[in-house]
């Protein structure tokens, strides 16, 4: 079965960690992934890296192989089988990795152009990667971009470094500092450049690298392989029991209906299991029709793959699930196989009460919010409560006509949150009639921190236009 081997080979108890890529538009973050697969590939060894639906892993062997020049600064012998990247970067998909008080994911990638420094987003993924507690390392990218920079492709970033005229490397130093560490450290973080941290629990690692020419990509995975292994070996423990995933997103599939893209972080998911995830309208049992996986190919491509049928798949994986009933799924939701009916029906009423928790309904003052996903509808609420703006209700799906109703509920007892913050979802046409009509604004945006932006500065010119 395709890139599970590594969970099957006895004595190799650890699953890969599962990453994810955040940080701000147009920092590199797709251009670092395509790179690291590309990497991978091009240490010639076909096969080696696989495809997984919504994911790929890059094997130890590979990351091995890349980061042999830097055994002094980094020593390790890995022990995990390689490490899984969720394909899609950014926060829509990272919010959907949701478990409770916490993420599927084990580790994250914060990249930040290291010429541009911490932008929107950059705050906000630090923001909801503290919620959901998940450590990361923050590659300063685009280094090949800091004046009079000569690239050498391919290089470890060490000794690219010491190639540099000094005053490039003092260059890079001062935008290391200035837009990376010093804006950690001011959010509380401390922070160092790789090489330099004595204690890696305590500092976050700030790689520089160019994913356009490769250099420090090696450290980089080198970085992730040995920390993850050294301090996560609690979390990555494999068990071969009843599998335990997370919708990431539900697609619909010609013939099949609606399939789920599911991360598996532990057990093993196997055809016929009895499965249990979440709905909005309730729990649901049912049972793994098909599981599909990418075919195996030579040679990587990103562009689709074509998917095959495959009996089981081990942790950590990205699986399409086929089953009755997943029409009726969120994203975002658990997905749990149940050994027996009895089983099924408590892990059920388990999934109920966690959906149920990240719905807010109350007959108090507080703003309306939409979201597309279970995941999102998390961090939004999140963000709201950190900020002090209280919510009267939250669910997912698009802006209605009763949200509009809720909202005007609302005017009644504060005006100043009676709006609709809509994340990442449309507005029926009836809804914003009706808005229009009660006047009542909805602010809608796919950047949770844009959105929150965007009321609060109207939140400030209502008050302070009353005063
Ligand atoms: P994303 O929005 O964070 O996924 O950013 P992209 O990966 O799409 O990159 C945005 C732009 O920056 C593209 O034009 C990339 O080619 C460019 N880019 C990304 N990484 C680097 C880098 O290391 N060096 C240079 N010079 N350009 C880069």
């Amino acid at each position: 079965m395709p890139g599970n081997e590594a969970g099957k080979q006895p004595g190799k108890r650890l699953r890969q960690p599962i990453v994810v890529v955040l940080g701000h538009v147009d920092h590199g973050k797709t251009t670092l992934l395509d790179k690291i697969r590309g990497t991978a590939v091009t240490a010639k060894e076909p096969g080696l890296i696989t495809q997984h639906v919504g994911a790929s892993v890059v094997p130890a062997s590979v990351i091995e192989r890349l980061a042999e020049p830097l055994k002094k600064i980094i020593p390790f012998k890995l022990i995990i089988p390689g490490l899984l990247f969720i394909d899609t970067p950014g926060h829509e998909l990272f919010s959907n990795l949701r478990r409770r008080g916490g993420s599927v994911a084990d580790f994250a990638i914060l990249v930040v152009d290291i010429n541009d420094g911490f932008q929107p987003q950059t705050y906000e993924s630090i923001e909801i990667l503290r919620q959901r507690r998940v450590p990361f390392v923050v590659a300063a990218n685009k280094i090949d971009k800091i004046p009079g920079w000569k690239p050498h492709p391919d290089t470890p970033f060490i000794i690219s470094y010491r190639q540099q005229a000094k005053w490039v490397q003092e260059e890079l130093e001062k935008k290391l500092w200035d837009n990376v560490i010093a804006k950690l450290y001011e959010l509380g973080f401390q922070a160092e450049r790789f090489d330099r941290v004595k204690d890696f629990t305590r500092t976050v690692a700030v790689v520089p690298i160019s994913a356009k020419t490769g250099e420090g990509i090696a450290e980089l995975l080198a970085v992730l392989a040995g920390l993850a292994q050294r301090y996560l070996q609690h979390r990555l423990r494999f068990a071969e029991g009843p599998a335990r995933g997370v919708i990431l997103e539900l697609r619909e599939q010609p013939g099949l209906g609606t399939t789920a893209d599911v991360i598996i972080y532990d057990g093993v998911l196997k055809r016929g299991d009895l499965i249990v995830t979440g709905g909005l309208e309730g729990p649901i049992i049912t049972r793994v029709r098909a599981l599909l996986m990418p075919k195996p190919l030579q040679e990587i491509r990103i562009a689709k793959r074509e998917l095959e049928p495959v009996g089981e798949v081990y942790a950590a994986a990205g699986v399409r699930v086929v089953a009755p009933e997943l029409e009726k799924a969120v994203a975002g939701a658990p997905l749990y196989v149940a050994t027996s009916e009895e089983e099924a029906k408590k892990l059920a009423e388990r999934v109920r009460q966690e959906i149920e928790a990240l719905r807010i309904k109350t007959e108090a003052e507080g703003v309306i919010v939409k979201a597309d996903t279970l995941g999102s509808l998390e961090a939004m609420v999140e963000a709201l409560r950190r900020r002090g703006i209280p919510i009267r209700y939250a669910d997912v799906g698009p802006v209605a006509k009763r949200d509009v109703i809720e909202a005007v509920a609302s005017k009644e007892i504060n005006k100043f949150y009676a709006v609709i913050l809509a994340f990442n979802v449309k507005t029926l046409p009836e809804a914003e009639e009706e808005a229009k009509k009660h006047e009542i604004p909805v602010f809608r945006h796919n950047v949770i921190y844009q959105l929150l932006e965007d009321f609060e500065k109207w939140y400030r010119e209502q008050t302070e236009a009353e005063r």
